[in-house]
């Protein structure tokens, strides 16, 4: 039945909303021999006949009330499964998380996007559905990636769309690489994605891009596409280019990229995490600033009891500001300019 249903409509994302619980596994082939699986509610694998050397995850839908990615996976699995989109790699399509989406919600009960590298079995344990769709989304990653064999290249592109604005639209993160090199050809593929902002992080993170970076060694990302939408209400033409690109990649058509030049891109560093320390944590700026947005030398950013914190550098700019997190959280990211040069292949 749900074979019948994905062939005739191609659909994946209404039959996903309609068992956000889980859906049974199944598997057939398409008339041009691509082997499709769905192994779960909104996880849905797909190999071609021919397939190349990239082994190709993208997700969506890790924050349910972010709906442009999911949009964007949804036409993609639609085209492959009505034979419209010829695959030339192997895929994993992920919807993060389904309930969510239903609800129109980033969450449930708890953001999934901190619960992977086995934080989800943290502290009190797997507790809600999240740390559970957590656990079995790396369980399902790990798979796709061990089914191949041979030279690999491995991806995970976790597609998001802020809260807020952004002085720069769209903006991804590059996960903590421990020391190794960052890579000039994905800072080019996200370049053509129009992603010309990308924050390189200095610590290990509980992120779904985190976790296939250092645990599958795959070059992995969060990407943040512009701002929160309700579903229908996203100005889908803002995405064409990205939705272009991540086609081309899944196609094997991607046309060859500019030479990486560090003009074109905005590469930013983790200067400082501003964590909440009591109840009295207040942002001084209007609720609505962007992200990114840099104040001069001296401007007062937060204060906390009898904390005060101001710029401290040169360009610093602000990301993620949010003063309702829990005590002990991280209130807002303050981040710098990186000069990359000498640390990319
Ligand atoms: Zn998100």
């Amino acid at each position: 039945m749900i074979e019948q249903q994905l062939r005739d409509t191609g659909d994946f994302l209404a039959l996903t909303l309609a068992n956000p619980d889980g859906l049974s596994p199944c598997h057939f082939t398409l008339d041009n021999g691509t082997a499709v699986e769905v192994w779960d509610t909104g996880v849905i694998a797909f190999q071609p006949v021919n397939y190349g050397t990239k082994d190709i995850i993208l997700s969506c839908g890790v924050h349910g009330n972010e709906t442009a990615p999911i949009e964007i996976c949804a036409e993609i699995v639609k085209d492959i499964l009505t034979g419209k989109l010829l695959l030339a790699e192997r895929l994993l399509v992920l919807i993060g998380n389904p309930a969510a989406i239903n609800l129109g919600k980033r969450e449930v009960t708890e953001n999934l996007n901190r619960l992977f590298s086995g934080h989800h079995s943290k502290g009190a344990g797997v507790i809600n559905a999240e740390r559970k769709r957590a656990k079995d989304l790396e369980h399902y990653v790990s798979r796709f990636y061990q089914q191949s064999e041979g030279e690999r290249q491995r991806y995970l592109y976790d597609l998001h769309t802020a809260i807020r604005g952004s002085r720069f639209e769209k903006f991804a993160v590059y996960p903590f690489l421990h020391g190794k090199p960052w890579r000039k050809q994905q800072l080019q593929f996200l370049a053509a994605c129009e992603v010309t902002t990308v924050l390189l992080m200095q610590t290990a993170a509980s992120t779904f891009s985190y976790y296939a970076s250092n645990t599958h060694g795959a070059d992995a990302f969060t990407i943040e596409l512009g701002k929160v939408q309700p579903f229908g209400q996203n100005d889908m033409t803002r995405f064409a280019k990205t939705a272009q690109t991540l086609r081309a990649l899944l196609t094997a058509t991607l046309a060859e990229l500019p030479p990486f030049s560090a003009a074109h891109f905005h590469l930013y560093e983790v200067y400082r995490a501003i964590n909440k320390q009591t109840q009295d944590f207040k942002l001084h700026f209007a609720d609505d600033v962007e992200n990114f947005t840099s104040y001069p030398m001296g401007t007062l950013l937060a204060t906390d009891g009898d904390l005060e914190y101001r710029v401290e550098r040169e360009g610093e700019a602000l990301i993620f500001p949010n003063a309702k997190v829990a005590i002990g959280q991280r209130a807002m990211l303050m981040v710098i300019p990186k000069d990359v040069s000498k640390q990319l292949i």
